[in-house]
């Protein structure tokens, strides 16, 4: 038998009652909290970015990315009656420039009690939050499978959102329930997207090590049903455990 004390490492049970900081919602701030330097972003150099580049963005090799970044999230929400963030694309630019991935990139976790409580799971990926609902959250027991329904991309401000969606797409309570960085363990991040096969370490306050998102659904997948759907899984390593977190 193996308890939690052999499983997980002591400091867990420590991390796990060490809060991120919360409530930050500006987006000065916000660049500081995610580059965890001082200053790292100076908002006046927006208007130095080309427009072209700037509605735009990069993606990992500085290639121009599709103009339909964030449309998706702008079009689910109605930002007079929402405190989400509206989703700047001048930023997604500059941070997916700046972005160093071998030292790590932004993730995040948050709690989301909508109409179906779910947590959502997001990574740092060319200047955006990749973002995929758990609705169990996820499990340090690397024999618990957790679906993760892939969702649209997320502005890369919202990693610090928290607040009450009053109405409307996703009305409910979101909570920071975790943040750090996470590093691919895949050499090349678009392929493995595109495989439905993504390796990854992590390094938050509650989530530790190495994880894989595995996509089911879909052409990619060998049970067809929905494209979105994937798998949340933890790796066996001294991160993993029976402890039940969520
Ligand atoms: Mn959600």
């Amino acid at each position: 038998g193996t308890g939690h004390g052999h499983l997980v490492p002591g400091d867990v049970g420590r991390q796990l009652h060490r809060r991120p900081r919360l409530g930050v919602l500006r987006v000065v701030p916000v660049a500081v909290a995610l580059h965890g330097g001082p200053r790292v972003r100076n908002r006046r150099r927006a208007r130095h970015v080309r427009p072209d580049a700037a509605n735009q963005a990069v993606d990992g090799k500085g290639q121009l990315k599709s103009p339909v970044m964030l449309e998706k999230y702008k079009q689910k929400r109605n930002f007079k009656s929402t405190p989400e963030p509206a989703g700047d694309v001048k930023l997604a630019a500059e941070r997916a420039k700046s972005a160093k991935p071998g030292k790590g990139l932004f993730f995040c976790v948050q709690k989301h009690l909508a109409s179906h409580l779910h947590y959502d799971f997001r990574l740092e990926y060319n200047g955006v939050l990749l973002s995929w609902a758990v609705p169990k959250g996820p499990s340090l027991d690397p024999k618990t499978k957790r679906l993760a329904m892939h969702v649209e991309d997320h502005p890369i401000e919202y990693g610090t959102f928290e607040g009450v969606i009053p109405s409307g797409y996703g009305a409910g309570i979101v909570m920071l329930w975790d943040q750090g960085t996470w590093k691919a363990e895949s050499p090349d991040v678009d392929a493995a997207l595109k495989k439905g096969d993504l390796k990854l370490t992590r390094d938050g306050y509650k989530l530790k090590g190495s994880w894989v998102l595995v996509r089911t659904g879909g052409r990619y997948g060998s049970r067809g049903g929905d494209a979105r759907s994937w798998l949340l899984i933890k790796h066996r390593d001294e991160w993993a455990g029976d402890l039940d977190i969520t």
